[in-house]
Protein backbone atom coordinates (compact mmCIF):
# COMPACT_ATOMS: atom_id res chain seq x y z
CA UNK A 1 0.00 0.00 0.00
CA UNK A 2 1.50 3.19 -1.12
CA UNK A 3 -0.41 5.20 1.04
CA UNK A 4 1.49 4.30 4.01
CA UNK A 5 5.07 5.21 2.58
CA UNK A 6 2.99 8.50 1.51
CA UNK A 7 1.98 8.70 5.61
CA UNK A 8 5.33 8.43 6.36
CA UNK A 9 7.06 10.99 4.71
CA UNK A 10 4.06 13.49 5.61
CA UNK A 11 4.59 12.45 9.22
CA UNK A 12 8.26 13.39 8.80
CA UNK A 13 7.88 16.84 7.42
CA UNK A 14 4.83 17.58 10.12
CA UNK A 15 7.39 16.39 12.73
CA UNK A 16 10.30 19.20 11.57
CA UNK A 17 7.97 21.92 11.19
CA UNK A 18 6.31 21.29 14.94
CA UNK A 19 10.05 20.46 16.25
CA UNK A 20 11.37 23.61 14.10
CA UNK A 21 8.57 25.58 15.89
CA UNK A 22 9.68 23.93 19.49
CA UNK A 23 6.33 22.11 19.91
CA UNK A 24 6.29 18.83 21.85
CA UNK A 25 2.97 17.56 19.64
CA UNK A 26 0.87 18.44 16.99
CA UNK A 27 -2.93 18.75 16.96
CA UNK A 28 -3.52 18.78 13.79
CA UNK A 29 -2.32 18.50 10.21
CA UNK A 30 -3.85 20.45 6.86
CA UNK A 31 -3.19 18.59 4.02
CA UNK A 32 -4.89 19.42 0.29
CA UNK A 33 -5.00 16.54 -1.80
CA UNK A 34 -5.47 16.51 -5.55
CA UNK A 35 -8.47 14.32 -6.99
CA UNK A 36 -5.64 13.23 -9.41
CA UNK A 37 -2.66 12.90 -6.62
CA UNK A 38 -2.98 9.50 -7.01
CA UNK A 39 -3.40 9.07 -3.27
CA UNK A 40 -6.58 7.08 -2.30
CA UNK A 41 -8.22 9.61 0.62
CA UNK A 42 -9.29 6.64 2.65
CA UNK A 43 -6.62 4.86 2.66
CA UNK A 44 -4.32 7.57 3.64
CA UNK A 45 -6.29 8.92 6.86
CA UNK A 46 -6.43 4.90 7.43
CA UNK A 47 -2.55 5.12 7.34
CA UNK A 48 -1.72 8.16 8.95
CA UNK A 49 -2.29 7.23 12.64
CA UNK A 50 -0.49 4.17 12.08
CA UNK A 51 2.32 6.15 10.60
CA UNK A 52 1.58 8.59 13.25
CA UNK A 53 2.72 6.69 15.74
CA UNK A 54 5.68 7.24 18.30
CA UNK A 55 5.83 10.26 16.60
CA UNK A 56 5.29 14.00 17.82
CA UNK A 57 2.37 13.46 15.78
CA UNK A 58 0.71 10.72 17.52
CA UNK A 59 -3.02 11.17 18.19
CA UNK A 60 -3.15 14.51 15.59
CA UNK A 61 -5.92 15.20 13.26
CA UNK A 62 -6.03 15.17 9.73
CA UNK A 63 -7.46 17.71 7.81
CA UNK A 64 -7.97 16.67 4.31
CA UNK A 65 -9.35 19.51 1.58
CA UNK A 66 -9.60 17.93 -1.63
CA UNK A 67 -8.83 19.93 -4.72
CA UNK A 68 -10.55 18.89 -7.92
CA UNK A 69 -8.62 18.48 -11.12
CA UNK A 70 -8.99 21.62 -13.32
CA UNK A 71 -7.49 21.14 -16.88
CA UNK A 72 -6.58 23.67 -19.46
CA UNK A 73 -9.07 23.45 -22.79
CA UNK A 74 -7.30 24.83 -25.82
CA UNK A 75 -10.71 25.14 -28.24
CA UNK A 76 -12.25 27.24 -25.52
CA UNK A 77 -9.21 28.77 -24.16
CA UNK A 78 -10.41 28.36 -20.38
CA UNK A 79 -9.68 26.15 -17.40
CA UNK A 80 -12.30 24.17 -16.91
CA UNK A 81 -13.54 20.85 -14.71
CA UNK A 82 -14.03 18.00 -16.01
CA UNK A 83 -16.70 15.70 -14.56
CA UNK A 84 -15.01 12.91 -12.34
CA UNK A 85 -12.69 10.56 -14.32
CA UNK A 86 -12.89 12.19 -17.25
CA UNK A 87 -9.96 14.74 -19.06
CA UNK A 88 -12.41 16.06 -21.47
CA UNK A 89 -13.98 19.61 -20.97
CA UNK A 90 -17.47 19.59 -19.77
CA UNK A 91 -17.84 22.77 -22.47
CA UNK A 92 -17.02 21.49 -26.17
CA UNK A 93 -15.82 17.89 -25.57
CA UNK A 94 -12.25 18.12 -26.25
CA UNK A 95 -9.47 16.17 -24.39
CA UNK A 96 -7.18 17.73 -22.52
CA UNK A 97 -3.96 16.65 -20.71
CA UNK A 98 -2.96 20.34 -19.85
CA UNK A 99 -3.56 19.94 -16.17
CA UNK A 100 -3.31 23.39 -14.24
CA UNK A 101 -4.32 21.26 -10.80
CA UNK A 102 -5.48 18.42 -9.12
CA UNK A 103 -1.75 16.49 -8.54
CA UNK A 104 -1.73 18.58 -5.44
CA UNK A 105 -0.41 16.32 -2.02
CA UNK A 106 0.88 19.32 0.18
CA UNK A 107 0.83 20.13 3.73
CA UNK A 108 -0.56 23.41 4.14
CA UNK A 109 -0.70 24.07 8.15
CA UNK A 110 0.36 22.16 11.18
CA UNK A 111 -1.16 23.18 14.51
CA UNK A 112 0.56 22.56 17.63
CA UNK A 113 -0.82 23.24 21.08
CA UNK A 114 -0.55 26.76 21.54
CA UNK A 115 -2.42 27.67 18.09
CA UNK A 116 0.34 29.52 16.47
CA UNK A 117 0.81 27.37 13.42
CA UNK A 118 4.03 25.99 12.89
CA UNK A 119 3.80 26.12 9.08
CA UNK A 120 2.01 28.52 6.92
CA UNK A 121 0.94 28.06 3.39
CA UNK A 122 3.03 28.91 1.16
ZN1 LIG B 1 -13.51 23.22 -24.30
Amino acid sequence: MHELSIALSLVEIVEEAARRAGAERVVAVHLRLGAMSGVVREALEFCFPLAAQNTLVEGARLEIETVPLVITCTPCGRDVQPEEGSFRCPLCGAPSMHIRQGRELEVTGVEVPDAEPAMEEH
